[in-house]
């Protein structure tokens, strides 16, 4: 069942259901789901993840196949609900595992792993069992073309990792891009791994780019799926303004506690995660003030 959140884009042609049970498949939203977003564009959303993935007639290019601690199966069915043409990369948006993990049945299918290079050497360091070791790496620009469609993967520097890669599709106006540019929401918990201030720049880079239309790593409020320039713009000035807000009180002499305390931004209270986790975004950026990291 679709709720109306899901309908802004067009159709969902594949929805399934994994062990809910029977009483609650009325209440609760399919475990997974594809949706068309242009004629070779799809996302796969797997629980609150979401993933992209290009038909070509020569194959097709899926990115991060979210399937931490689940079976990857739904995504590869949902690929082959759509084409018979083989799965030909997969494209890490960056290294986190959440978005990573679950990779191996595309790589015995024959899928070249590729990712930005500080991915490769974090996945390397740390080897987690459910990752696939990219194949290939990418520093700062690759376009991969296949059965003519032109995907560019491009690094636009540190911002939620060192590792993101921002996919564009020129003909299409559409970017992938994971876990930093939400629909409507502050950043999440802590900023882990986030680096304060390269993020803003990153995003001055993103929207200086030519794109219409945004599909995050995970859906917005209500379940929307994608998003435009406007929620680019709108985070920078988040950061901004949370930023000038934490300098003010650390240069007042303020601790942590009155930081998190004192600190509103009524611009964003709308956002569904403003109230959790505004005061967490808030000791990150008064590490950056008050010590520099
Ligand atoms: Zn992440």
């Amino acid at each position: 069942m679709l709720r109306i959140g899901f309908a802004g884009l067009t159709t969902a042609i594949v929805a399934g259901v994994l062990a809910i049970p029977a009483w609650a498949q009325q209440a609760a939203p399919p475990s997974f789901a594809t949706t068309k977003v242009t004629d070779n564009v799809y996302i796969f959303r797997y629980g609150n993840h979401q993933a992209m993935f290009v038909v070509t007639p020569d194959g097709v290019i899926a990115t991060d196949p979210i399937s931490l601690r689940r079976p990857a199966k739904p995504y590869i069915d949902a690929i082959q609900a759509v084409t018979k043409a083989p799965i030909k990369y997969v494209i890490y948006s960056h290294s986190h595992f959440d978005h990573t993990a679950g990779g191996r049945p595309f790589k015995d299918l024959g899928a070249t792993f590729v990712a930005q290079r500080n991915a490769k050497t974090r996945i390397t360091e740390l080897k987690p069992p459910d990752v696939v070791v990219p194949d290939q790496v990418v520093d700062e620009k690759r376009v991969i073309t296949l059965g003519g469609t032109t995907l560019e993967l491009n690094y636009v520097g540190k911002n939620h990792s060192d590792s993101t890669l921002v996919m564009r599709l020129p003909k299409e106006k559409i970017i992938f891009t994971v876990d930093w540019i939400p629909i409507e929401g502050v950043q999440f918990r802590e900023m882990a791994d986030t680096y304060v201030p390269d993020i803003e720049t990153s995003l001055k880079r993103v929207i200086a780019m030519d794109w219409e239309t945004l599909i995050p790593g995970h859906p917005g409020p209500g379940g929307k799926q994608t998003g435009t320039k406007d929620n680019a713009r709108d985070q920078l000035a988040y950061l901004q303004d949370l930023s000038a807000a934490v300098k003010k009180e650390v240069d007042a002499g303020k601790t942590y506690d009155d930081a998190m305390k004192d600190i509103s931004l009524p611009k964003y209270d709308s956002w569904p995660n403003y109230k959790a986790f505004l005061p967490m975004n808030i000791e990150r950026y008064y590490d950056f003030w008050n010590r520099g990291i």
